[in-house]
């Protein structure tokens, strides 16, 4: 007889543990099918290893551009990236046992495998060590977390590149890189490899990385790239990859002129992992975006069977698919019958070099959705004294826009020195609701970067 679970979850990575220890805690016999590595994208190669790498990074900027300014002889001999790999990867290998731990504890049954729908409540899984022979396992309530992955473009010579899979994967750094794409992780790459000294070329498709962002975000990221090493091809398209007898890569692109580099990734956005779960046999369908459609609670077309995170299309973040993960399994198994994710007011921070923070509507946004005479918008613009007594002085610039004579807060931006750890405390306030006057009402910390968003006049 096949084995049957109360709650089956397939994907092991942000959002299907955090609801698959929810719901084992209020006693259901719960299954984890993971395919690969428990954590899935962000522990293995997403929010973590790049964090590390920032955080390298920014250790790089302070020995070359901060130290000396300080006083301090920052001779470097040398910067070994087998080190940093060697000691990212046995974090992360903490991590897996840390799961795998809070796992057994909490009594989760977890198979290393792919799985498959047979049926709506019928799974097949592929074991790893015995391929062909696969185990049929049924369930009440099936949850599908299994993400998303990197997309490549459909030109010749793709395939020479990598992705941000690919980047972590790397065993040493290029001399010359081209990071094609203008989100989130194209600039972050670009910026860990510019910092490590890698001559980094980030090729935008348009006139801006990030150009949905706030337009002073925008303009200000602009202004630092173009102060810094980092090569920013704008406007600019790639029509094919040739690799040359060196195995160095040609980027031929449509407007302007060839460009040689050693290493070529794509950033251009990620697809969600879903063709393989034969979601048609479940009665599962997808949205018009290609994403499993789900409603507010999280339930997808068919009964018992529901998805949440990056394959939902929702905001591709790991506390979003953590949350929604949580919040499922309160609904499900915690007698909690309404409970769901507030999709609204999502806070995140690009960790770019500068990092950029940003929460609600950008003011073009708040302009578009209200009216805009009804939009007020506060700027502050000044040089962090971490920078500003130095040579390499970098500008931080706010941005708090605010929605009809009471001034509620509908939008918060930054961009520059610590902003990534100022955003969270500033989240809460934005959802209780918070007002300009209630951010005037502050007391400011002094002397910090933080306090500039509330003495804004
Ligand atoms: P995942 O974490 O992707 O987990 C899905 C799991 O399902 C995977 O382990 C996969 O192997 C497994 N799986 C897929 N198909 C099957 C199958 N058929 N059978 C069994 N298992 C299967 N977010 C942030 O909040 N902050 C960041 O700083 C950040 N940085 C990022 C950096 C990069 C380079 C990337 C790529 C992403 C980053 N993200 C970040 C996004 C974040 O990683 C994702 O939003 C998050 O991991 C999504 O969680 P998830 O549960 O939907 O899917
Ligand atoms: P994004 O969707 O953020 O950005 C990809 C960008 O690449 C597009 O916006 C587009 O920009 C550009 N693009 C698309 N197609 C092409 C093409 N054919 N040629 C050139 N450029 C193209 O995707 P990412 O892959 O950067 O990241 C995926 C998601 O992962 C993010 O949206 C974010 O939610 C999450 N993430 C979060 C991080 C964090 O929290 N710090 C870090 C990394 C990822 P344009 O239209 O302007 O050309």
């Amino acid at each position: 007889m096949n084995e049957h679970y109360d709650y089956l979850v397939i994907g092991g990575g942000s959002g299907g543990i955090a609801s698959v220890n929810r719901a084992a805690l209020y006693g259901q016999k719960c299954l984890l099918v993971e395919a690969k590595a428990l954590g899935g994208t962000c522990v293995n190669v997403g929010c973590v290893p790049k964090k590390i790498m920032w955080h390298a990074a920014q250790i790089a900027e302070m020995i070359h551009s901060y130290g000396p300014d300080y006083g301090f002889d920052t001779t470097l001999n040398a910067f070994s990236w087998q080190t940093l790999i060697k000691n990212r990867t046995a974090y992360i290998e903490r991590i897996h046992q840390s799961y795998q731990r809070g796992l057994a504890k909490n009594k989760v049954d977890v198979v290393k495998g792919k799985a498959r729908f047979i049926d709506a409540h019928t799974v097949e899984i592929a074991t790893e060590k015995d391929h062909p022979a696969k185990k049929i396992v049924t369930a009440d309530h099936i949850l599908i977390a299994t993400g998303g992955r990197p997309k490549h473009p459909d030109i010749p010579g793709a395939a020479y590149g990598i992705d941000s899979d690919g980047f972590f994967a790397l065993k040493e750094p290029p001399k010359r890189v081209a990071v094609v794409g203008g989100g989130y992780i194209a600039l972050e790459i670009a910026g860990v490899l510019n910092a490590l000294g890698v001559e980094t070329h980030l090729l935008v498709r348009h006139e801006a990385p990030l150009r949905h962002f706030d337009g002073l975000i925008v303009s200000t990221l602009l202004e630092i790239i173009h102060n810094s090493t980092l090569k920013l091809h704008t406007k600019t398209q790639v029509a094919q990859v040739i690799k040359n007898p060196d195995s160095s890569l040609t980027l031929r692109l449509k407007t302007e002129d060839a460009l040689t580099v050693d290493e070529i990734i794509w950033a251009i956005g990620r697809d969600p992992q879903i063709d393989q779960l034969n979601l048609s046999a479940a009665g599962i369908r997808m949205n018009d975006q290609g994403y499993i459609a789900v409603d507010k609670f999280q339930n997808t077309t068919q009964p018992g069977v529901y998805a949440v995170g990056d394959n939902t299309g929702a905001a591709a973040l790991t506390p979003v698919a953590v949350a929604a993960g949580r919040r499922l399994s309160e609904r499900l198994f915690n007698h909690k019958p309404d409970e769901h994710l507030d999709y609204t007011q999502v806070p995140t921070v690009v960790f770019s070099h500068p990092p950029i923070a940003m929460l609600g509507l950008t003011e073009e946004q708040a302009k578009e959705k209200y009216n805009a005479q009804a939009i007020k918008v506060y700027t502050s613009s000044f040089t962090p004294m971490y920078s500003a007594m130095g040579s390499h002085r970098q500008p931080c610039r706010m941005k708090l826009v605010c929605l009809g004579s009471e001034e509620k807060i509908v939008g918060i931006h930054g961009i520059g020195f610590a902003v990534d750890e100022i955003l969270q405390g500033f989240a809460v306030a934005m959802k209780m609701g918070a007002t300009k006057k209630d951010f005037d009402q502050t007391i400011a910390i002094h002397p910090t970067v933080a306090e500039e968003f509330v003495t804004m006049r």
